[in-house]
């Protein structure tokens, strides 16, 4: 069997790309991996669990710990803090667990400068930018103006791309989340992170 050292799996995608559901099935076809529940200080939506999809805190608590180290990066984004609590994931990592983190690209840089190649980025994008305004239009309750605005960020965040490892379309949900478990799969195979490798190429039996 292949030991592998284990990876952080980053993913990230303009908004409105249907990013959500893609790590809900990936976290139900792959429960092995740890999922890297992000602190916010922004308020809960509607079925929202305290803890499961974000641990919520006040902005006092989330610039504490700042302050004392407890998140390993953190971004400011639309005026709300959202930030990766750094023991759960060093936690798993040393029980040689993968970790997958759903966060922006401020946050994906911030974790290559500590983890280095350990990091594996997947941008996620929808087929088209016309797809797009059709997902967030039936998405409905948006204004013409805020359509239009929504639709100018998701195409500027959509040049993050260039700096990231993967690139998946999110075309057919199902389709998209096993291209990122495929992904997976074959990164837990590249030689350089296997660590039982001279067992695997030199034992008899
Ligand atoms: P939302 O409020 O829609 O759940 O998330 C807004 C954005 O915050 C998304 O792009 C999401 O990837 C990003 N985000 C969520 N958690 C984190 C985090 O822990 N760190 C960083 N840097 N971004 C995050």
């Amino acid at each position: 069997m292949i030991k592998h050292k284990p990876i952080l799996i980053v993913i990230s995608a303009p908004s409105g790309s249907g990013k959500t559901t893609i790590v809900k099935i990936v976290r139900e076809k792959c429960p092995e991996i740890f999922y890297s529940v992000s602190a916010t200080t922004r308020k809960m939506r509607p079925g929202e669990i305290n803890g499961k999809d974000y641990i919520f805190v006040s902005h006092e608590t989330f610039e504490d710990w700042i302050k004392n180290g407890k998140v390993v990066e953190w971004a400011k984004i639309y005026g709300e803090y959202y930030g990766t609590p750094k023991e759960p994931i060093d936690k798993a990592l040393k029980r040689g667990q993968d970790v997958i983190l759903d966060i922006d690209v401020h946050g994906k840089r911030s974790l290559e400068k500590i983890y280095g190649k350990d990091v594996v980025s997947i941008f996620l994008i929808p087929p088209s930018l016309d797809i797009l305004r059709k997902r967030l239009i039936s998405r409905g309750a948006e204004s013409k103006e805020k359509l239009e605005l929504r639709l100018k960020l998701s195409r500027e965040e959509m040049k993050w791309g260039y700096e990231y490892d993967y690139i998946v379309i999110n075309d057919i949900k199902e389709k998209a989340a096993e291209n990122v478990i495929s992904i997976i799969m074959a990164e837990r195979m590249r030689r350089e992170r296997i660590l039982n490798l001279k067992e695997l190429l030199e034992n008899e039996n």
